[in-house]
């Protein structure tokens, strides 16, 4: 099964449908080295990865001008394994995880990139912020002064439905976040750009809703096996 599996033929095909602005992160989550350096060989620089440890480890064994984007859901005392290197952090969820952000960005003495993930999908599973909370997050004192993250814009999933009017819709909804906030909060920080949202089975309608970032796993790498043990 896993050597039918053609990386480079299909990060080209993929590639063909993604036009500037938008980028391409390849999701290599529990798959080998050696699948991260044939996407790599074939061009690929931004990787996706959900767990820190593993992200920390294969930071340490590859080439050092990849992009590593941190994509799951992120605790907190993990945060330290990933803080000197993680391009961006797509996985902000509460003012405590961007609190310890900005604390490990300081001791890295660097600014760390981070998005908000909003809870846009009708599964209760997905982790995320809705507006309000966000407003509480943008207009607390503890973000004002904030000086090692930078909130670069927002994230999201869509539900996992074959309903592509609903994912449609959501993705719409996301776009419309992103906008009203740039509005409210980021007028005037040009590098308020990303909207990180689409995945495998959706990242088409993703891109035409204004996708800038598309988290692309299994189409580039071939299904995951999640019974292969990961260092978390
Ligand atoms: C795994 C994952 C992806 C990629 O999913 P595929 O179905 O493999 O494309 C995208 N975003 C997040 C947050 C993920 O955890």
């Amino acid at each position: 099964m896993e050597d039918q599996v053609n990386i480079t033929e299909n990060l080209s095909r993929i590639r063909a449908t993604i036009a500037s602005p938008a980028r391409l992160i390849a999701v290599s989550k529990t798959k080998p080295v050696e699948d991260l350096l044939a996407a790599y060989n074939a061009g690929q620089r931004l990787f996706g990865e959900n767990k820190a440890l593993e992200m920390r480890d294969k930071h340490e064994a590859l080439p050092k001008d990849i992009e590593w984007h941190f994509i799951g859901h992120l605790q907190s005392n993990k945060v330290k394994y990933i803080a000197p290197f993680v391009a961006l952090i797509h996985s902000i969820d509460s003012l405590e995880l961007l609190k310890v952000v900005n604390k490990e960005g300081a001791k890295n003495n660097r600014v760390i990139p981070c998005l908000l993930q909003f809870h846009i999908a009708t599964e209760e599973t997905k982790f995320g912020l809705d507006l309000q909370e966000a407003d509480t997050l943008l207009q607390s004192d503890d973000y004002r002064t904030m000086n090692n993250v930078r909130i670069v814009g927002v994230m999201g999933m869509a539900t996992n439905t074959p309903d592509q009017a609903k994912v449609r819709s959501e993705f719409r909804h996301l776009k419309e976040i992103f906008t009203d906030l740039k509005e409210r909060y980021f007028a005037d920080q040009e590098d308020f750009t990303e909207v990180s949202m689409g995945m495998s089975h959706d990242y088409p309608i993703a891109l035409e809703e204004g996708s800038t970032l598309v988290r692309v796993g299994q189409s580039i790498f071939g299904a995951r096996n999640y019974n292969v043990p990961v260092n978390d």
